[in-house]
């Protein structure tokens, strides 16, 4: 096989991808607003469109694909972090945007081509909105520039949301200076304690929708091959970004494939904050190493709900134990190419279950065999683990680091942590320097806070 087939959620269907420019593949993703730290669910999107990523490198080069994922630094809810805490806006968004950055790489996944941060592009933000005025698609009310939905023709054909379902599920916020309650904001007044850029509408700052519209135009073209985010993001967000961009450049399509991924699950519900029933990525990597989370986020194939759990956690890292003692047999083995079925699963609409059970028959394959067919069938096992992020470590290291955790904390390691606390606590972060020394608690760690510092000793 030598295409790869997506599910497009625009149109309901499976469909072989055919990039506008096979030389250039362009792929956008909707990344983080960068206020506290990410639950594991966040991490399902940048899993599984660091694995697209790959796999589209590995059909059309590495130098063909062109992945755009933003950072979102202006956001109503970084207002609020910042109200909360004292800290700064500033100071919230680069701890975050630094923890998000090495908590990605701690799950192997990829840096994007480009990494747009959102109060780079204000100015482009406002050409655009001026571009909707000119083309009739936005007003402008009580120092607010509104998307008029009415104007747009299809507007809430690509989320199949109706009027009234908007009203009625919520959705859509009413407000005095909206003609209609669907209409969105694409530009907000600022008070003169909130972040704010001058704008022909005043002293302001953008709506969210907009921020990727642009990011998109000015990196990536008017027209990506695929944009990607969580299947929550179809409706409003996406809905409006297709209407923003075709607005401004006379009705092309924004992008020629949607894909979504399902939802993370926590016993009967979506991990989300809102919930409260969110298990954090800083937390699971005290415990776990960042493969065992990314092998857990891609057992399932990414359209179907996931179910997260410490099962799902341990299975991944026996599994991951089993491919490393293989890897342990001939640990410098030469790089290879991936067996041809592995790579025909992850074009299959990334069948990440499939791809993993052929691994697994791969793996059992090669244990059983001896000489340089043994030799030759572990290199290309273990490129198709890179294929997947995966199998990045040097076995001894694996099982080394393994041992670590049987015995417990290591002196080093609780000196560290207690570091860590300790800068929470003077960043006012005290959920975190909880939350360090409930980590502490559970390897059998006391701390206490004195005048000199922080002693600690093993329970
Ligand atoms: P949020 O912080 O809610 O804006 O989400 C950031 C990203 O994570 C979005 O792409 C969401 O679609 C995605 N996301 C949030 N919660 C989950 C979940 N439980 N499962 C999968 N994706 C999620
Ligand atoms: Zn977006």
């Amino acid at each position: 096989m030598n295409s790869i087939t997506l599910y497009d959620s625009a149109t309901h269907k499976k469909q072989v991808f055919v990039p506008g420019d096979p030389s250039r593949v362009t792929m956008y993703v909707c990344g983080p607003t960068v206020y506290n730290y990410a639950h594991i669910g966040n991490f399902r999107p940048a899993v599984v469109f660091d694995l697209l990523f790959r796999t589209l490198r590995h059909l059309y080069g590495t130098e063909a694909v062109v992945y755009g994922r933003n950072i979102t630094d202006i956001d109503d809810k970084i207002i609020k972090a910042s109200l909360e805490t004292g800290e700064s806006i500033e100071a919230i968004t680069q701890k975050y945007t630094a923890v998000y950055l090495e908590e990605s790489a701690r799950l192997n996944i990829l840096l994007p081509t480009v990494e747009p941060v959102a109060t780079n592009y204000i100015s482009e933000m406002i050409s655009m909105v001026e571009k909707l005025l000119t083309n009739g698609f936005a007003y402008v009310e009580d120092g607010h520039v509104l998307f008029e939905v009415s104007r747009f023709h299809d507007y809430g054909a690509f989320s199949g949301v109706d009027q009234d379902e908007m009203l009625a599920g919520a959705r859509v916020e009413v407000a005095s200076y909206k003609r209609n309650p669907a209409d969105f904001v694409l530009w907000k007044p600022s008070t003169s304690d909130e972040p704010g850029w001058e704008s022909p509408w005043g002293r302001g700052r953008p709506g969210w929708h907009l921020e990727c519209s642009t990011m998109i135009e000015s990196e990536l073209g008017q027209t990506i091959d695929i944009h990607g985010g969580g299947q929550d993001l179809r409706f409003p967000h996406h809905e409006n970004e297709i209407a923003q961009s075709a607005g401004c450049h006379d009705g092309a399509p924004l992008a020629r494939y949607w894909v979504h991924n399902g939802f993370l699950h926590m016993g009967a519900d979506k991990m989300s904050k809102s919930l409260g029933n969110i298990v954090l990525v800083h937390d699971l990597l005290k415990q776990w190493h960042g493969e065992v989370l990314r092998l857990a986020l891609l057992s399932a194939q990414y359209r179907q709900p996931l179910d997260w759990s410490t099962d799902l956690l341990e299975q991944s890292k026996s599994q991951l134990d089993r491919f490393y003692r293989l890897l342990g047999e001939a640990p410098d083995v030469l790089p290879s190419t991936p067996p041809q079925e592995v790579v025909d699963a992850l074009y299959d609409d990334l069948n990440t279950p499939e791809a993993i059970a052929i691994l697994h028959a791969l793996r059992d394959r090669a244990m059983r065999m001896e000489g340089d067919a043994k030799i030759e069938a572990i290199a290309s096992f273990k490129a198709a683990g890179q294929l997947f992020g995966l199998l990045t470590e040097n076995p001894e290291q694996w099982f080394k680091g393994e041992r670590v955790e049987e015995e417990g904390l290591s002196e080093t390691e609780i000196e560290k942590l207690i570091a860590e606390r300790d800068n929470a606590r003077k960043g006012r972060d005290f959920a975190g320097a909880d939350r360090i020394r409930e980590h502490l608690r559970t390897h059998g760690i006391a701390i206490e806070d004195g005048s000199t510092g922080t002693t600690w000793r093993r329970e």
